[in-house]
């Protein structure tokens, strides 16, 4: 058996992990230490090269590597490199040029449906004990950058995805519907994200003759009239738009929570929504309860609506939301009219 040589300032024992878990812990677990310490990561089983190869494109220097027994050792010195911030020109720089996600984009290209089906069937049935950043970055490296977005109305859950996203890949897509009965304060917490994490959301509004066709026909507050009239509002401002940024897209991630409605009981963390064209769901954030949401907001100092802290759990469009009155139920202040069966816009409805 060889004698380690160096000594590590982190061990991380991945041996009973798969690939890519086992390249995404070692990526996160170097996000979290400082320059110049050293990470020793064992690894057993095939694939074991993914971590060193990535942890160097993205900077960092292999110092040393070796075998005990079945087992691997790889000692990786975590670099402050100003290149890592995106501004060098080396082409093998994981920021810089994304090798990895554009090989798997070409690799997707080439892949047969049915094939591709199998493998997203197969890559999500490992995700059960995954975090919500493994799932997050698991789902990046699937489809692919530029065909996987998160979809942000900036409440909690989607500022915690936000959050996750700036420091797992910061040009990772996001986009909002603008549906033009927003809250000011929903305008400010937008404001303040872009500002923060620097990300680029892509806005989607409706359609601007839709909308005036809708509104001559049922007046301005046509949603308290019935459920079929709410609907053809949410059809209009929310459904499609949304359908101009799937058909961009493979998938789709959201924050939806198992807790948040009798309707998102049966949430899981990744769902295929169009088996013919497979546009998946990703939903990080399914088994998290309120209280993990806002303690993770807390800790990482994440912006959020300040609507929060006047009693609004859940803010959708300004018409069609309330705060909550003391001991109710948390989708309560949304579409209150309306039974809680019916309280879906159609973005999350059943497949
Ligand atoms: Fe229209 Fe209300 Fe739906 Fe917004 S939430 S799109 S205002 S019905």
């Amino acid at each position: 058996m060889a004698t380690r040589v160096i000594e590590s300032s982190v061990r991380l024992d991945l041996r009973e992990e798969v690939c890519p878990f086992s390249f995404v812990r070692t990526k996160l677990q170097l996000e979290k230490m400082k320059p110049g310490e050293i990470l020793e990561v064992v690894l057993r089983g095939a694939a074991i090269e993914n971590v060193p190869r990535s942890a160097e494109r993205e900077g960092h220097v292999v110092l040393h590597h070796e075998r005990l027994g079945g087992d691997y050792v790889f000692y990786i010195k975590k670099m402050d490199c100003e290149k890592r911030d995106h501004a060098c020109a080396r082409r093998d720089c994981f920021h810089c040029h994304d090798i990895l996600r554009d090989r798997a984009l070409e690799a997707r290209k080439e892949a047969d449906p049915e094939k591709r089906l199998k493998d997203l069937e197969e890559g999500s049935a490992r995700l059960g004990g995954a975090s919500a950043e493994e799932v997050l970055a698991w789902a990046l490296e699937f489809f692919g950058k530029e065909k996987i977005a998160l979809a942000t109305s900036f409440g909690p859950e989607d500022m915690v995805l936000t959050d996750m996203l700036a420091r797992i890949e910061p040009a990772a897509r996001i986009f909002t519907l603008d549906t033009g009965r927003l809250y000011q304060e929903t305008y400010c917490v937008m404001d303040r994200t872009m500002k923060k994490y620097g990300m680029k959301v892509e806005v989607y509004c409706p359609d601007a003759r839709e909308l005036e066709e809708l509104t001559r026909e049922y007046g301005p507050n046509l949603f308290y009239d019935s459920v079929e009239n709410r609907m053809s509002c949410c059809r209009i401002r929310k459904i499609n738009p949304l359908k101009r940024v799937l058909s961009t897209l493979d998938a789709w991630t959201c924050g939806l929570r198992r807790e948040q409605s009798p309707t998102r009981t049966g949430v899981s963390k990744v769902e295929v929504v169009g088996r013919d064209n497979i546009i998946a769901k990703i939903n990080p954030l399914a088994e998290w309860t309120e209280k993990d949401v806002w303690d993770y907001i807390r800790k990482y100092d994440v912006p959020s609506n300040e609507l929060h802290a006047c009693g609004f759990p859940s803010i959708g469009c300004a018409p069609c939301t309330r705060a909550l009155k003391p001991g109710e139920d948390i989708r309560a202040g949304r579409w209150w009219w309306e039974q809680p069966a019916q309280k879906e816009c159609g973005l999350h409805g059943k497949k």
